[in-house]
């Protein structure tokens, strides 16, 4: 078929199906995505309050650098010179890792830019582990590679490559000999991607931890800003949106797909959908019968990375300052495996007396389980006091690190519910499936499926994170075309 008269419909607008959307708008497909929410960007869209910039779903990005695996992505989709971006670790420190005190953990470990750094950085704090310390870098840089060299995406076999290095960092490192405080600090990467350490594939955790040791960047603007550049990009090659448009049925007939149903009653037709959503959304929105029983069964069973909690604080600047690395606070148990972890984020304000603190932790999804059957903006005055207060507890746990926070005015608080019903995620799951070494087989290959024309992508196909989620989409382009036309048409 003509790629021309090809009409595709991309259900969701996050980074996943905006990337996905402009690749193929760029090969000359016509392309159409459906937004169920009244702006573009799904996690990556940030919000203002009170002139202040709050973040959703992107801190920092990892691996801008020229010949580095996002500046290649970003390049490819003409928005590099469009996302404005700072380097982080100038100072030295891209990460501060602030741990809870015990005899056998550092109490402080800062993670600098640059592998050499790491390196030395690890062996002071860890002197008597030299040699594991010296394979543990070298196995990071052989990732990083791969990671830049995109083997993954131009190798014959899609994605099985992923496959021989599944087995659980955690056991890995517990055979090497590695020391509980050793392993803390090799843990907080793989909780980056909302995986403990005990379960993380080697390859997830090197990728994350690789990405943001070749380079760490802030972005300039906001996350804001981000999608709305994608948004005209995608514009610009000729693609549409379509927002306040939420798909409630894949149109599907003898396991061919069709188009796809809106909430409003209104139906699109398209001879390929790509849902870059959670496919345990996908599975609500396909027929009886369109799929085998036992993929329903595997997809239904699945387990999900938790959610997260955020606080956005407004700060007097003469007070707190930007500070221009991470901060996250770590609880560990005696292994070495976090227990619990607290992010903190300290940017500069649109206005030169604000500093804007952000903090993540958890969902605790316990807390808001008596208002899961409410919607955003709907959940009355007892949620909006249990959160606020939870809220301030967070605040006073930031007061012992940072000292008394002066001018605070709380900004804006989220809950795993307001993940849960901005993005469709099930039960606000940050991260979407969970990457774990256990369920290695039953998350691998998640952009394809048996309906012919129907794909996904989306940060569940293949990794969380901006990166992943755009390998993601590559990814899912390539099985679109078969390998050997990605890569005569794809030169990234
Ligand atoms: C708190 C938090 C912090 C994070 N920090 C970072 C970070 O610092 N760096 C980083 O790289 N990554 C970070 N991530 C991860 C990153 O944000 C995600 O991996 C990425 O944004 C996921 O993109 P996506 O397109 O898969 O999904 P989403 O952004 O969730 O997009 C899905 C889109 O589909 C839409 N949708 C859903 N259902 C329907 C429907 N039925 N019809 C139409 N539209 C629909 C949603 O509204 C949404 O717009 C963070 C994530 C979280 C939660």
């Amino acid at each position: 078929m003509n790629i021309n008269s090809q009409q595709v419909l991309v259900v969701g607008s996050g980074v996943g199906g905006l990337s996905t959307a402009i690749i193929l708008a760029g090969l000359g497909y016509n392309v159409t995505v459906l937004e169920k929410n009244r702006q573009a960007g799904g996690m990556l869209r940030s919000y203002t309050r009170s002139g202040m910039d709050c973040e959703t779903g992107v801190h920092y990005l990892g691996s801008l650098d020229k010949g580095q695996v996002l500046r290649k992505f970003f390049d490819y989709l003409g928005v590099s010179d469009s996302i404005p971006v700072s380097r982080m670790g100038q100072d030295g420190v891209v990460d501060r890792y602030l741990f809870n005190c015990s005899s056998s953990h550092p109490f402080q470990f800062d993670l600098p830019a640059g592998f050499n750094a790491y390196e030395q950085s690890l062996k002071k704090a860890f002197p008597a582990e030299e040699k594991i310390i010296e394979k543990i870098v070298l196995s990071l840089r052989r990732t990083a590679d791969q990671l830049h060299g995109l083997d993954h995406l131009y190798a014959e076999d899609n994605d099985f490559s992923l496959l021989d290095q599944a087995d659980s960092y955690g056991d890995i490192l517990d055979k090497s000999g590695c020391s509980p405080g050793l392993r803390s600090v090799l843990a907080i990467p793989s909780s980056w991607i909302g995986v403990p350490i005990s379960d993380c594939p080697i390859y997830y955790h090197h990728m994350a931890l690789a990405s943001y040791l070749s380079s760490s960047w802030r972005l300039e603007q906001s996350g804001a800003d981000m999608a709305d550049v994608l948004t005209e990009r995608l514009k610009e090659l000729g693609g549409k949106i379509i927002t306040d448009a939420e798909v409630n049925r894949i149109k599907v007939h003898s396991r061919v797909v069709e188009g796809v149903g809106l909430r409003s009653g209104e139906c699109l037709a398209g001879s390929l959908v790509i849902a870059a959503v959670h496919p345990q959304q996908v599975l609500t929105m396909l027929p009886e019968g369109a799929v085998k029983p036992s993929y329903r069964n595997r997809i239904t069973k699945i387990k999900n990375t938790h959610s997260i909690f955020s606080v956005h604080v407004r700060l007097d600047s003469s007070a707190h300052p930007e500070v221009p690395h991470n901060i996250f606070q770590v609880r560990t148990d005696a292994q070495g495996n976090i227990e619990d972890l607290s992010y903190y984020q300290f940017r500069k304000g649109r206005n030169e007396n604000s500093t804007l603190l952000s903090i993540l932790t958890s969902g605790s999804n316990e807390l808001w389980a008596g208002w899961k059957d409410t919607q955003t903006g709907r959940r009355g005055e007892e949620y909006l006091l249990a959160k606020n207060r939870h809220a301030l507890k967070l605040v006073k746990e930031a007061e012992k690190l940072f000292g008394s926070l002066k001018g605070l005015e709380l900004l804006d608080v989220s809950t795993p519910l307001t993940i849960r019903d901005w993005v469709n995620s099930p039960d606000g799951s940050a991260y979407g499936v969970l990457r774990s070494s256990v369920q290695t087989l039953s998350t691998a290959l998640l952009n394809r499926t048996a309906v012919q024309g129907l794909y996904l992508a989306g940060q569940s196909v293949l990794a969380p994170g901006v990166i992943g989620t755009i390998m993601g989409s590559f990814s899912t382009v390539k099985l679109i075309l078969g390998a050997e036309v990605f890569r005569r048409k794809i030169r990234l």
